[in-house]
């Protein structure tokens, strides 16, 4: 945080920037979170974007076009984050992902500025599992939005402390008395994580996370688009999918569907195709079998976390169900019978993770402003940090593990490499993220050269390479070769990263609402 802004004005704010759906919430004079409705009177904005002729349209409003103008509605762009650009052309341009989630933020802002006053300074949840590429894209959003943040937060730890909040934790004489241990599952509109939390007193500490950032209720809706399409192709002939605003309105009232089957156990789906018509009915069941395996994906997550958190399904006090997309019953039923819990819906599913955003902001003011801090946070990376080395005997690029993947954050780690060469005038470190023992198949996120190395150095120099990863998930890399005074110093970031006079320049195209 800056320590020469001036925050005593400063209404804490948090916004967790959804795949499907975003919502804002603030904390109101005696620190209760509340959600603040957009000038829709709705408490989620649709995360979908609309380039009209003249204008740019976010929200509910762009949703509606999904039927008529499908071709210019960029949606889901939480999931291209850390990419150059959104995967398909919108009125003849591309756009990078973190433009279309900044217009997003950019309409939060400014409606909520309505209701509550104008505000800059916000906190902003990221899935536990995004990587370092997509936590520096989501910041780089909120700047073009010309938002300020104070902090990135993972969801499934704003959602655990929004229940903490709720079950009284928080207070003083309230406090947890005993450690309460989480499993927070959610299932969102394009994301999955799953996490395992510790409330010991005030303090959240993480223990494990994993999660999948390509799997949300939209393949759930996707296969019920699948099915719909197939029975009409059988019927009819020919296939609505070819027509991108068919399929639109198709996927639009597959959702609905989707959202009846978790209340009813049947569903009609209509689908007009080519002056064709068809009334599709889905049970519940036939809507469960076909998307098995998904879930089952998300059961493997889960059963896996558990196991590298060390804990048996006894050991777990609350299994918290947090996302829109556990409130498919299925969910349910599949956790209750992997862990022998009810899982626990008490915090709204759509709106705990604005809500723990909201006062892990009002902590962060609060310490600003010398009160002491209400709880406090422990993070762990959530994939693994290292180098490429090459393996002496068989040449091979390997992945060198500096910081493991679950480690509390805080922390810097160090390892000792070798020069490979004798008289060798500089060294490359190249950073990699993720769990392969092969670098190939990691994600290289950076590389650090230390140059103009002394003449004559042997080889089988011992090269230091130090590590430091703060909780907000930014990695600093610090490289020395031992016995000169020789290094180099790297705040990693990334490939795709917009240059600062690009930031610029959509900050203004975005916060001025006119077209690049
Ligand atoms: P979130 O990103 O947490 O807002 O979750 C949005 C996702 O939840 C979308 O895929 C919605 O279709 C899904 N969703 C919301 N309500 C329901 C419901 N009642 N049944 C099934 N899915 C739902």
């Amino acid at each position: 945080m800056n320590s020469n802004t001036d925050y005593d004005d400063t209404l804490a704010v948090g916004i967790d920037l959804g795949t499907t759906n975003s919502a804002i919430a603030y904390l109101d004079q005696s620190g209760r979170p509340i959600t603040v409705p957009n000038a829709e009177g709705d408490k989620l904005t649709p995360s979908v974007v609309f380039f009209d002729d003249e204008s740019v349209v976010v929200g509910k409003e762009a949703l509606k076009a999904i039927s008529t103008n499908a071709i210019d509605i960029a949606q889901c762009m939480k999931r291209e984050l850390g990419r150059r650009f959104y995967d398909k052309e919108l009125g003849g341009r591309h756009y990078p992902p973190e433009a279309l989630e900044a217009w997003v933020l950019d309409k939060i802002r400014r409606d909520a500025g309505r209701a509550i006053g104008e505000l800059r300074h916000v906190v902003v949840t990221v899935p536990a599992y995004f990587d370092e590429v997509r936590r520096k894209a989501t910041q780089d959003a909120a700047y073009i939005a010309g938002l300020e943040l104070i902090d990135i937060i993972n969801e499934p730890t704003a959602a655990a402390i929004a229940y903490g909040y709720e079950q009284g934790f928080l207070n003083d004489s309230t406090s947890a008395s005993r450690p309460t241990r989480l499993l927070v599952y959610d299932l969102g509109g394009g994301t999955f994580d799953v996490t395992i939390m510790e409330i010991v007193g005030r303090e959240f500490i993480t223990l494990a996370t994993d999660g999948d950032v390509l799997l949300g209720g939209q393949d759930w809706d996707s296969r019920l688009v699948e099915m719909v399409a197939d029975a009409f192709l059988a019927e009819h002939g020919v296939d609505p999918r070819e027509d991108a605003n068919t399929h639109g309105r198709l996927w639009r009232d597959c959702e609905d569907a989707k959202r009846t089957l978790s209340a009813r156990t049947k569903a009609n789906i209509p689908c007009d195709f080519g002056g064709k018509s068809l009334r599709h009915e889905v049970t519940r069941e036939q809507f469960e079998h076909a998307t098995r395996d998904l879930l089952d994906r998300t059961a493997f997550t889960t059963r896996q976390t558990l196991q590298a958190a060390g804990f048996a399904w006894r050991d777990i006090d609350r299994v918290l169900l947090v996302g829109g997309s556990t409130r498919m019953p299925a969910v349910s039923q599949m956790l209750e019978q992997l862990s022998g819990k009810t899982p626990d819906a008490s915090v709204a599913a759509d709106e705990a993770v604005a809500h723990g955003a909201a006062l892990h902001a009002g902590q962060l003011l609060a310490r600003h402003r010398g009160v002491p801090p209400q709880f406090s946070i422990r993070n762990v990376n959530s994939h693994s940090l290292g180098v490429v080395a090459t393996e002496p005997a068989s040449r091979r690029r390997r992945n060198a593990i500096i910081i493991p993947r679950n480690t509390h954050l805080p922390i810097t780690a160090k390892r000792i490499f070798k020069t490979q060469k004798s008289n060798q005038s500089s060294v490359l470190v190249q950073i990699v993220e993720g769990e392969s023992a092969a670098a190939d198949e990691c994600v290289q996120i950076g590389r650090c050269t230390v140059r103009d190395l002394p003449e004559m150095l042997p080889a089988q120099t011992p090269i230091e390479v130090r590590f430091r990863y703060l909780e907000n998930g930014r990695l600093t890399v610090l490289v020395n070769v031992q016995g000169t005074d020789r290094w180099a110093q790297r705040e990693i970031s990334r490939d795709h990263s917009l240059t600062p006079e690009q930031l610029e320049t959509w900050r203004t195209f975005v916060t001025g609402t006119s077209r690049p």
